[in-house]
């Protein structure tokens, strides 16, 4: 039955309210693009913006002299190429394009930066030390990630793999790998011989960019193996171009099929994406999510947590409540891992605490999003809230991960921008700076210490 209301008047109900308008046509070379070319994922794989001078192209005279400038700027500091899909690239309100969450997640502008964190790492999560062979990283008992490719259909400037993913830029040499088959087989090999693990998470590089062949061949090869209960596709796609998963059929086809040999073998094949902005959302996601749904595929959320893109309270909520309404399950909210060239995104862990007791009781518990601190050092995923101990004058929380790394002390530190001016200056210090931290790690041990054995 069809409703009359006018969900957009009402508040409470503005996540039904999905964009359907020709939003690209206000791109002045698109202008003219039908809405049929639009909808083609190799129209939109042709005219990703993939260099600066494409900006101007595209835009005009829509894009000053001042903001190319920038953006070119942008491009000598930040640690990711540049890669936007028309779909994203026309959803930013050019307009506003410095405050616009899109632009800040796709397009980096050499006036936002900051300087890292004194204590930030290439590697903040310790993937690779946890990798016991290339492409793939076991810290959880039963669980490894596997990392077939290094390529994305966008890159975000806030990539927690900016080391791997995308290429070499200007500010990082990488050592970037495409998609190989043959260095696989030794990744199954490795699943093979270690029966206690069972969820292999797919990811990269997104799995967007693997072929159909590909996905069925490592969906084969993990699902043959005994002692694997869960395969989880990541891939972003779904909110930066969910064109795809609405004309390529040959990419839908061979996820189900391998969704469906998972069904027949009575093991889950699932697939986890990440919308961070209520922006990245209209009536196409949500016709995406009506085929995936439909089709039997559960989806889940992992958001990150970003200044300036959704690090308000409306916003978390309305990101949550349109996820859930598009039948995608809002799992995680991630802090923003410790990588350079992010520190303008990063936000307090008392933000990211006050954030989720906000959202917590806007809807049903099952889709409310656990926020999660993914500790540097390889700690894994601890919920934001259960840190050992946290000076929040100084930006330094303490944590411990049992089942992970036992005996171990893993530390996150607030974004420097988000201290005291007094505390800012103690962290430039090196000797107070050691001084603080050791402070923090005795105060836990000296807990775990006066705690009964
Ligand atoms: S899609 Fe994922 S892996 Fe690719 S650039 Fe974005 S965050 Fe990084």
């Amino acid at each position: 039955m069809s409703s009359n209301v006018d969900h957009s008047k009402i508040p409470e109900l503005e996540h039904r309210n999905f964009r359907n308008d020709d939003f690209w046509k206000e791109i002045p070379a698109w202008a003219s693009v039908t809405r049929g070319e639009f909808a083609d994922h190799k129209w939109q794989t042709k005219n990703s913006i993939r260099k600066v001078e494409q900006v101007k192209k595209v835009l005009g005279d829509r894009c000053s002299d001042e903001l190319y400038q920038d953006i070119l700027d942008g491009q000598k500091k930040a640690p990711m190429n540049i890669r936007i899909t028309p779909y994203i690239f026309s959803l930013i309100d050019w307009s506003n394009p410095v405050n616009d969450p899109l632009r800040k997640q796709f397009l980096p502008l050499g006036s936002q930066f900051l300087p890292d964190h004194p204590m930030h790492m290439a590697d903040s999560l310790n993937e690779d030390v946890d990798a016991p062979i290339p492409l793939l990283t076991h810290r959880y008992p039963d669980k490894v990630l596997f990392l077939p490719t290094t390529i994305c259909p966008v890159y975000c400037s806030y990539c927690t793999r900016s080391r791997i993913i995308g290429g070499s830029t200007e500010s990082i040499d990488k050592e970037t790998y495409g998609a190989n088959q043959k260095r696989w087989d030794d990744v199954f090999e490795y699943i093979m011989k270690n029966s206690r693990i069972e969820d292999v998470v797919i990811s990269g590089g997104d799995s967007y960019m693997l072929t159909p062949k590909q996905i069925r061949y490592i969906g084969e090869n993990l699902l043959k193996i005994p002692h694997i209960r869960r395969i989880r596709f990541a891939t972003k796609g779904i909110a930066i171009f969910p064109m795809k998963v609405l004309t390529d059929d040959e990419w839908v086809e061979a996820m189900q099929d391998v969704m469906k040999l998972g069904r027949a073998f009575g093991k889950q094949v699932v697939i986890h994406t990440h919308f961070s902005s209520p922006k990245e959302i209209t009536k196409w996601s949500q016709m995406a999510m009506d085929r995936l749904y439909t089709e039997g595929f559960t989806v889940r959320n992992q958001a990150v947590l970003q200044t300036g893109v959704n690090n308000h309270i409306d916003t978390m909520v309305l990101l949550t409540r349109q996820l859930s309404f598009m039948n995608i399950q809002p799992y995680y909210v991630y802090m923003h891992d410790m990588v350079p060239g992010c520190e303008h995104f990063r936000t307090s862990l008392k933000e990211g605490i006050e954030l989720e007791k906000a959202v917590r009781g806007t809807t049903a518990g099952f889709n409310t999003p656990t926020f999660v601190c993914d500790l540097p050092g390889g700690g894994g995923k601890r919920n934001v809230s259960s840190y050992e101990y946290y000076d929040q004058e100084n930006g330094i929380s303490v944590w411990k991960a049992p089942n992970v790394k036992p005996g171990q002390i893993f530390f996150y530190y607030d974004p420097l921008h988000s201290l005291s001016k007094e505390a800012q200056d103690r962290w430039m210090n090196e000797k107070s700076r050691n001084e603080m931290i050791e402070a923090a790690r005795k105060k836990v041990e000296d807990q775990s210490s006066l705690k009964p054995k």
